[in-house]
């Protein structure tokens, strides 16, 4: 095996997270075991700076899922809780896959703002339906948890 970063130096250590070999110049030690550098990078600090592609995938997700979601409301003979926390576990879960799975208060926030928007929109097309006390609730709790899954 030979070092990833310098190709003519053997080795007999490997990163503990991607298995690419590591000459003693490359080796970062973390608390769980030795590293490359690429892998050791506070993967934090990673997860919370987005790429554009990962809030243009997750305001289109959360837009489209939270927009399909209304029209499901909308067949609903009767609210509920469990209906509630179910939708908004869904839209988060699509945020989530939209950012590719990345997390974080920017992240959060375009889950509450994309599945308001997403929830009033569909809601105005049909039958004005959130446009009373428990419509206007229930979209809010359902925005909130959709919100509260991107928390990082
Ligand atoms: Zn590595
Ligand atoms: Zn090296």
């Amino acid at each position: 095996m030979y070092c990833k970063n310098h190709p003519k130096r053997e080795t007999k250590v490997s990163c503990s997270a991607c298995g690419q070999g590591l000459c003693p110049d490359c080796m970062v030690y973390t608390p769980v075991g030795i590293k490359c550098r690429e892998c050791a990078a506070p993967s934090k600090g990673m997860l919370r700076a987005g790429s554009f592609p990962q809030y243009t995938g997750a305001v289109l997700a959360g837009l489209v899922s939270s927009f399909m979601a209304g029209f499901v409301l909308d067949e609903m003979p009767i609210y509920s809780i469990l209906i509630v926390i179910v939708f908004g576990l869904l839209i988060g879960e699509a945020v989530r896959r939209g950012a590719r799975g990345n997390r974080g208060p920017v992240f959060m926030a375009i889950a509450g703002v994309s599945s308001l928007v997403g929830l009033l929109t569909s809601g105005l097309l049909l039958s004005g339906l959130y446009i009373n006390p428990t419509g206007i609730l229930y979209t809010v709790l359902i925005a909130g948890i959709a919100t509260y899954r991107l928390n990082g």
